[in-house]
């Protein structure tokens, strides 16, 4: 059914869908509902951060960590952050949400820094609304990683192209102030967005991150293995470093991999999983590196 949007959201193995049609969601009524139950889920906690593992394509250890916001409502379900993002967006709630959800995120990387051999950054994707106007996000945000004693460095945000092109805002201002305390930027979904590339050299930018659409076919498709092979060499020759998105098969990692790109995620690896699953994983590694280094030690 074209008109029918599926939205499709993963939970502990299990898949449940959760279906809109677009007209439904075009009708204040659809929105005026979700933002009055996004209140409410704010109150009683019913958002949950999920985590997915992004990986050292060279070593295969787990080096970072995307969060990733999910909703369980009570009655419609696992419900995607591609629906109530934008209307977060629209109503303000992003903020409060954001807030809350960089706190979490903060709180995990300080009980997480001595499981993994080394700590994992950990990346938050951010809206340009919160770079709108008198937001007090930079220095806020700063604070919490003060209050939970984790480094600037333990924090990637993931801005758009988008976010990047609007001139009104003081947007380039607040990216310094934040990398000045050490955080870092990635740009997501690089490629998508606009054409111009003179934001690169613009803006305090760490990471690109190339779109999960050039991923895809890139099996197939000569085009796409040299545009991720471009986006890498230049990222490189501008000091950045690539994270691609949407590695679902070992062969598209092998390409990337080639190519010289630095990071991967994607189902090949894990899906975004909660906090406790993603914790395990960690525990896992873990043990599994000590186990390797012992067996190392004992051939010597
Ligand atoms: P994104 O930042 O580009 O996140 C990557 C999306 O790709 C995630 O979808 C992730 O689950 C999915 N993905 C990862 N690996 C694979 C793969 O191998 N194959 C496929 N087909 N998909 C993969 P998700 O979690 O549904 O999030 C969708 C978008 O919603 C995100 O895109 C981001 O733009 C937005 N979003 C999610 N959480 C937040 C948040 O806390 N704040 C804001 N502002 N936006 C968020
Ligand atoms: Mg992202
Ligand atoms: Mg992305
Ligand atoms: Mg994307």
């Amino acid at each position: 059914n074209a008109d029918q949007a599926m939205y499709e959201a993963k939970s502990s193995g299990r898949n449940r869908y959760c279906f809109f049609t677009h007209s439904m969601l075009e009708t204040t009524q659809t929105r005026v509902m979700l933002a009055r139950d996004m209140r409410e889920a704010i109150e009683h906690e019913n958002f949950e951060i999920y985590f997915q593992p992004i990986v050292d394509l060279n070593s295969n250890r787990i080096v970072k960590a995307e969060a990733l916001l999910r909703w369980q409502h009570p009655t419609r379900g696992m419900i995607s952050p591609v629906v109530f993002i934008p209307i977060a967006e629209a109503n303000g709630l992003i903020v409060p949400l954001s807030n809350w959800m960089f706190r979490e995120v903060a709180k995990m990387a300080r009980r997480w820094r001595e499981l993994a051999s080394s700590p994992i950054q950990f990346s938050i994707n951010v809206s340009p609304a919160q770079f709108h106007g008198d937001s007090e996000m930079p220095e806020c945000w700063i604070d919490t990683c003060r209050e939970y004693a984790i480094p600037g460095e333990t924090i990637v945000l993931e801005i758009t192209e988008g976010l990047l092109l609007k001139a009104n805002d003081d947007v380039g201002g607040k990216l310094r102030a934040l990398h000045q305390a050490g955080i870092q930027i990635a740009l997501d979904d690089f490629g998508t967005g606009y054409s111009s590339l003179s934001y690169l050299k613009k803006f305090d930018i760490d990471f690109i991150k190339i779109d999960k659409s050039f991923v895809r076919d890139l099996e197939t498709d000569p085009n796409d293995l040299v545009l991720s092979e471009a986006i890498v060499v230049m990222a490189h020759k501008l000091g950045l470093k690539v994270i691609a998105e949407g590695i679902e098969s070992a062969g598209q990692k092998a390409l990337l991999a080639a190519a010289g790109c630095d990071y991967g995620q994607g189902y090949l690896y894990a899906k975004p999983m909660p906090a406790a699953a993603f914790e395990n994983l960690l525990r896992e590694a873990r043990a599994a590196e000590e186990a390797a280094s012992a067996i190392e030690k004992a051939h010597r």
